[in-house]
């Protein structure tokens, strides 16, 4: 399984997915469809399927536009609000891309029909606005029992799953995560080597469970109290 990067906006990661044996191909969040088909373009796939983590425009709003191109299959969450949806995913269900399994996990929070896609053989899980490299989404829809509850499930994942996150958030929360944890070495020398990513403006992702148990605040976090406290803070810190 290929998984290329594909920038958008101003700090949106479009995943491209691949699969060698099969020639298939799939799309992570498409919030915009230009930079998607310039990159299918330039490696010669086919896109053959859509896959919404949530409904946020910045991760659907190139869905019509690919679907309409390529003749792609859209599979997202639940509550109809997907554009161009064909195939609805909540907990359980499964994806395949060649001889790729991904199995959806229910992860609220941020929306409250947000989901991660999980390929546990791959060791890989797309998590679109749940978790972010040492930090987490907004609460705009859920409470933070539900989305410390979301951060558990996939901080529970087997610890060399690698994590791609939507966006590129990390030097700012990598930031705060030293605010917040100021003795965590871990958390420092982290800030350390993504500071220095950025300067390069080159990628902080994918992260990893292992990484995240270390390193992310929210995670870290020993209750539900303290993960609010901590997420009240991070919407302010500058
Ligand atoms: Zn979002």
């Amino acid at each position: 399984m290929q998984i290329v990067p594909v920038p958008a906006f101003t700090d949106n990661y479009i995943w491209l997915v691949h699969d060698d044996s099969s020639g298939e191909t799939a799309v992570v969040d498409p919030g915009d469809a230009a930079p998607v088909l310039e990159a299918l373009k330039a490696r010669g796939w086919t896109l053959a399927q859509i896959w919404n983590t949530h409904w946020h425009p910045d991760h659907t709003g190139g869905n019509l536009v690919l679907k309409e191109a390529t003749g792609s299959t859209i599979s997202g969450p639940g509550s109809g609000r997907i554009p161009g949806r064909d195939i609805s995913l909540s907990e359980g269900s499964e994806l395949r891309l060649g001889d790729h399994v991904g199995r959806v996990v229910e992860v609220p929070g941020h929306t409250l029909d947000h989901i991660g896609l999980i390929f546990d053989e791959d060791r890989v899980a797309f998590v679109g606005d749940t978790l972010f490299a040492m930090g987490c989404g907004r609460l705009f829809e859920g409470t933070p029992e539900q989305m410390y509850a979301s951060l558990g499930k996939i901080a529970a994942l087997p610890e060399d799953t690698r994590l791609y996150p939507a966006h590129e958030y990390t030097l700012a929360n990598a930031r705060f995560a030293a605010h917040a944890d100021p003795d965590n070495s871990a958390v420092a020398e982290r800030l350390a080597e993504v500071t220095a990513l950025r300067d390069r403006e080159q990628i902080t992702l994918p992260t990893s469970v292992a990484e995240e148990r270390r390193t992310n605040p929210f995670v870290r976090a020993p209750d539900v109290a303290t993960f609010a406290r901590l997420r009240a803070e991070k919407d302010s810190f500058r």
